[in-house]
């Protein structure tokens, strides 16, 4: 299928006037359709399967920069260290331990987000907000010295209702911004990433700046 060139540069130019970042979501997508993106000039991908991943990082460019934005098994963990730029959905101290343990082996720092649950719908993923503060009291303790957290990501609910996925992004929004002003992770505490397809510009509006965007761009799933 081919990409949608005119959403790309529309939604382009739409996120300059926000200060905002694009991360093309291309899950399930070819490489042949990422590419025609990457020709374009866009380099931040994202994608949610480890064995995907790793399969398309072999044979695309090497400046891309490959976000992790899926459920991420501790086992996985190694595949992806090497190459990735970014996991978007640090959700667990198990996690954090086994980035950590790889990255310093590796010699990298891995940019993180925390991916905080925000959505009505039950989820295993993401950190309950009335979790935040514990689990950032034992990030702390443990001093993870490989790993830069760089901000939080999280999914509204699935639903029509505008109103209410307003509240969900200001809620993490509300976060984000009290973790900046007391400088909890330094200067590279700077990512907001929260929108995707259907609901961006609500995201936008609540003080996202990086948006997630699949179909939109590539087409339906
Ligand atoms: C698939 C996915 C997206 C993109 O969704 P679209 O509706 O296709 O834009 C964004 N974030 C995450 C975590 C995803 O899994």
């Amino acid at each position: 299928m081919p990409i949608n060139k005119d959403f790309f540069h529309r939604i382009k130019s739409e996120l300059e006037n926000y200060n905002a970042d694009l991360l093309a979501v291309s899950k399930t997508k070819s490489s042949e359709d990422i590419y025609e993106l990457f020709i374009l000039g866009q380099r931040d991908f994202g994608e949610n399967k480890v064995q995907e991943l790793t399969a398309k990082q072999k044979i695309l460019p090497g400046d891309i920069r490959w976000h992790f934005i899926g459920h991420l098994q501790t086992n996985k963990v190694k595949y992806i260290l090497p190459f990735i730029y970014m996991i978007h959905s640090v959700d667990s101290i198990k996690l954090v331990k086994e980035i950590q343990k790889k990255a310093a082996e590796q010699n990298r720092k891995i940019k993180v987000l925390f991916q905080i649950h925000i959505a009505e719908e039950e989820s295993k993923f993401g950190i309950p907000l009335s979790k935040v503060d514990e689990f950032i009291g034992t990030f702390e303790i443990l001093k993870p010295l490989n790993i830069e957290v760089c901000g939080l990501m999280g999914m509204a609910t699935f639903t029509d209702d505008h109103l209410q996925i307003s509240k969900e992004f200001q809620a993490i929004a509300k976060v984000f911004s009290t973790l900046k002003s007391n400088n909890v992770f330094g200067p590279s505490f700077n990512y907001l990433s929260i929108g995707m397809s259907d609901d961006y510009f609500i995201a936008l509006e609540a003080g996202g700046n990086m948006v997630r965007i699949g179909s939109s761009l590539f087409g339906a799933r």
